[in-house]
C-alpha cells in the first residue's frame, strides 16, 4: 500500500472542499458552474454519482471521469432561455464492445 492508500483509507473524509468555476459561455446568456469535491485530510477527489458523462446546457452532467459536475445555471431574476440557435449540449452513452478472436 502507498503512502496516499494508507493515508486514505484511515480517513474519515470529514472536511471536504467544494471548489466551483463559473463560466458564462462567449456570445451567450449560457451559464454553467463546474463543480469538485476534494478531501482536505487526505486529498481524494469525490466522483459525483447518477449524472449522464457530457454537457448539458439546460441540465447536470458530469466529466468523463465523474469528478467534476456541469451545471446548467442562470440568474434567478432571469428566465431561463429557450434553447434556440443554441446547442443543447453532449453526451455519451456506454456501449457494449465485441471482442474479437
Ligand atoms: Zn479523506
Amino acid at each position: 500500500m502507498t503512502a496516499v492508500e494508507e493515508a486514505r483509507s484511515g480517513c474519515d473524509h470529514g472536511c471536504v472542499l467544494v471548489a466551483g468555476n463559473l463560466v458564462r459561455l462567449p456570445d451567450s446568456d449560457r451559464w454553467n458552474v463546474e463543480v469538485r469535491l476534494t478531501c482536505q485530510g487526505c486529498g481524494e477527489p469525490f466522483r459525483f454519482r447518477g449524472l449522464p458523462v457530457g454537457l448539458n446546457l439546460d441540465g447536470a452532467a458530469v466529466s468523463v471521469d465523474g469528478l467534476e459536475a456541469r451545471l446548467a445555471v442562470h440568474p434567478a431574476g432571469e428566465e431561463p432561455l429557450p434553447l434556440g440557435d443554441h446547442p443543447a449540449g453532449f453526451a455519451f452513452r456506454p456501449i457494449e464492445l465485441e471482442e474479437r478472436p
